[in-house]
């Protein structure tokens, strides 16, 4: 029985981490930084994670 896990790499603290099958566009916490992450790309179970940047809205208008 094989269970689909992938990988990738907290773009932040560069820690490994395995995760149950995700989607693109997908978010994770970093269970190390508690950054958020979202799944940009799958590719051979490898995830490519970017940082999600909070929006501040501010334009002073
Ligand atoms: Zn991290």
């Amino acid at each position: 029985m094989s269970t689909a896990a992938v990988t990738g790499v907290c773009p932040e603290c560069e820690t490994d981490l395995t995760l149950p099958p995700l989607i693109e566009g997908e978010t994770l916490t970093c269970p190390e930084c508690m950054l958020t992450l979202r799944v940009e790309a799958i590719e051979n179970s490898r995830l490519t994670l970017q940082m999600v940047e909070v929006q501040l809205r501010d334009w002073g208008q």
